[in-house]
């Protein structure tokens, strides 16, 4: 059924914890990737 808003995830391993996590734009080396849990962890921190 079209009409289904389906936006690209990339698989990346979470750069704070290990975890296994997605993220909306293509990871690259070298950068740090969080999953959500420590995304909202370091924005919530200031
Ligand atoms: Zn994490």
């Amino acid at each position: 059924m079209p009409g289904r808003f389906e936006r690209k995830m990339y698989k990346a391993t979470c750069s704070e914890c290990g975890k296994e996590t997605e993220v909306p734009f293509q990871p690259q080396e070298g950068r740090p990737v969080f999953c959500r849990d420590c995304y909202m962890k370091k924005k919530g921190m200031q």
